[in-house]
């Protein structure tokens, strides 16, 4: 498609480029002209002002069989940086993050629900201010915010939480207007599958911590999020938070696993609690794959800190558990480690500000 307003083109044309370089790193000039289908010249100029502005730079030369070397092109990582903020059940978590992901400086405070919602607004924009602060003068590309619950469609309202009894915060306004820095929301398991992106096939994605919900991930894709995973009846005792008895949030959660509150659920897999736990979480994800008819399994956000031995365990109590007429589903940690949820709302961020990632893949069929 031929753009007829050539400054929209070139900055989609930039977009598509810093995207190839966050993808692939060391693509030449001529590698990212031949990928994107724009000219020489014009992927040339867009490279001297990525390179201008500190995004981008030479990696070496690429050895080729004869001829001159092409440059070989990177992100400097540490040229924009985003910000993160997870909002969990018993603690909000703000990190700052760089171009690959990477939380250069997280904090923690406590998600408290008793005050008022200007309260709980107030804490989490002193956090905020207080990473931004330490970040180079106009490095932040912007906020993404992750929460456990419902937000609006265009991500600018919190909608419902759970663990926060008020509806309807128009939380990306006020971070907007407090730190003077785009804001967006996303659930978190949306933004924790976006951020791990991960292959073709039928997934059960679960986020594993404070509280349980799953998604239902197809070819890449969130489909179904539902927060009623966690609350799968999985035993006869443990009075959950929702007021029945033997959910799986209430045998498997950290703070159900721990005994002292705040501990995550990497300091929390060699307790007494957590064999518990494990069969718990066992016959959720029999219950859910005979239902969704998945064939694999990603335990996200804390979850995937779990140690080898106790998921080789939670693979043979599924197997035990699976009737016969459903396939043994395959169970991994997700690839994002033991900060899940801060990554996924830099990424969150990131994507939305900076990569643009959700616009171009809209458009693509346009180029
Ligand atoms: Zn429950």
């Amino acid at each position: 498609m031929k753009l007829s307003w050539p400054a929209t083109a070139r900055a989609i044309n930039t977009c598509r480029v810093l995207n190839l370089l966050r993808d692939n790193r060391g693509l030449s000039k001529a590698a990212l002209a031949r990928m994107t289908g724009i000219n020489k010249v014009s992927v040339g100029e867009i490279v001297d002002d990525l390179s201008e502005r500190g995004l981008v730079r030479a990696a070496g030369k690429i050895e080729v069989s004869n001829g001159r070397r092409p440059t070989a092109l990177e992100l400097v990582p540490d040229a924009a940086l985003a910000l993160g903020i997870d909002i969990g059940p018993k603690t909000c978590t703000i990190a700052l993050g760089n171009m690959n992901n990477s939380v250069v400086r997280f904090e923690r405070i406590p998600t408290e629900a008793t005050r008022s919602a200007e309260d709980f607004c107030v804490s989490l924009i002193k956090s905020a201010m207080r990473s931004v602060r330490l970040a180079p003068e106009g490095s932040v590309a912007g906020i993404g915010i992750t929460v456990r619950g419902s937000v609006s469609p265009d991500g600018r309202l919190l909608k419902r939480c759970p663990f926060l009894p008020w509806p309807d915060i128009p939380l990306a306004e006020v971070m907007e207007k407090s730190l003077g820095l785009k804001a967006v929301l996303a659930p978190s398991l949306q933004a924790l599958v976006r951020a791990e992106n991960p292959a073709e096939g039928s997934i059960l994605y679960i986020d594993w911590g404070e509280s349980i919900s799953a998604a239902l991930v197809r070819d890449g894709r969130a489909v179904s999020v539902s927060e009623a995973f966690g609350h799968l009846k999985v035993s006869d005792t443990a009075l959950c938070t929702c007021g029945s008895i033997g959910c799986l949030e209430a045998c498997a959660s950290s703070p159900a696993i721990g005994a002292e509150a705040g501990k995550t659920l990497a300091e929390l897999w060699d307790s007494p609690g957590i064999d518990r736990a494990i069969g718990a979480m066992a016959r959720a994800i029999v219950s859910a794959c005979a239902v969704c008819g998945c064939s694999t399994v990603i335990l996200g956000g804390q979850g995937s800190t779990i140690p080898p031995q106790l998921s080789d365990r939670l693979r043979e109590s599924v197997a035990s558990h699976c009737p016969r007429f459903v396939g043994v589903p395959e169970i991994r940690p997700s690839s994002l480690g033991e900060r899940a949820n801060m990554v996924a709302a830099v990424n969150l961020a990131l994507d939305e500000f900076l990569f643009h990632t959700s616009f171009l893949s809209s458009v693509r069929p346009l180029l």
